[in-house]
């Protein structure tokens, strides 16, 4: 049967990075199938929860909170737009050890004044004014269950409870708040919790990684192909500061040289560079 087929065909892997090139190889199975019955069926697996039964309450602050996530939560990214026509991102995600902080978003350059979208459909949760954190900013609740966030604006475009279509302008870029420079940090937001935006969206491409992104939870079990698998914990990136060796970044991170090597596509004669992000677990 052809649903079985598809879905055998989904191999999920110990991490996240894999869990993309499944996603890939499910929307490949699926431009095969083109019953519309066999579609349905896909998104009524478990682990679709329509945003209403995610979020009961309709609060208009409080960006990040503490909830029970999923173990698995399937997001669909069909319908998306790019918050920005810009392309290069000046920082990634991820944890910071100098600062003790983790940076929650993904930063592309913007000029002051460019136009910034609404990513997906939904509507507005929070806009407000951080002096010292994010300047003037925008989180919109999407009906896929997700949130993002717009920060450093030097502009508003829209009030909270207002309904926004994906494409729609809510802001202007800007260096309000803490920033140096004209950018936009952007956030993507699951029940409360940042998720690396890079796993959805491209910027450098303009596109979105796939038809759907499929978060488990780190550690999280899995059944496939009556097999017990466990989700692998999130990506952690370093960036290379001048001086430092992949084996000096592999016992600071305690992971071995060859498991950064893998994870970046490098082998024993690979150079890298100081400002380089390496992934390394
Ligand atoms: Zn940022």
């Amino acid at each position: 049967m052809i649903l079985a087929a598809a879905l055998i065909a989904v191999v999920p892997c110990a991490n996240a990075q894999d869990m993309l090139a499944d996603e890939v190889r499910v929307q490949n199975q699926m431009e095969y199938a083109d019953s519309i019955e066999l579609h349905d069926m896909l998104l009524n697996e478990s682990y679709i929860i329509p945003s209403d039964d995610m979020y009961p309450v309709w609060e208009n602050s409080g960006v990040h909170y503490n909830a029970v996530l999923p173990d698995s939560f399937r997001i669909d990214l069909r319908g998306y737009v790019m918050p920005t026509t810009n392309t290069k991102i000046t920082d990634i995600f991820g944890y910071r050890p100098r600062r003790r902080r983790v940076h929650k978003g993904i930063d592309v350059k913007v000029q002051k004044g460019d136009t910034i979208y609404a990513a997906f459909d939904g509507k507005i949760r929070i806009t407000a004014y951080q002096r010292r954190g994010y300047g003037h900013y925008v989180v919109i609740r999407h009906n896929n269950g997700i949130e993002t966030l717009y920060a450093h604006l030097s502009k508003k475009l829209v009030t909270e409870n207002q309904n926004v279509k994906a494409g729609d302008p809510i802001g202007l870029g800007g260096n309000t708040g803490r920033s140096t420079g004209a950018h936009l940090h952007f956030e993507t937001i699951l029940m409360g919790k940042s998720i690396d935006p890079a796993f959805l969206f491209d910027f450098k491409n303009q596109n979105v990684t796939g038809e759907y992104y499929v978060y488990r939870k780190p550690g999280s079990k899995y059944m496939v192909n009556g097999e017990v698998k466990i989700a692998g914990p999130e990506p952690k990136y370093h960036k290379v500061k001048s001086g430092e060796t992949i084996s000096k970044i592999a016992r600071k991170h305690g992971v071995s040289q060859s498991a950064i090597f893998k994870l970046n596509g490098l082998n024993s004669r690979s150079v890298i560079r100081p400002g380089q992000n390496l992934r390394v677990q």
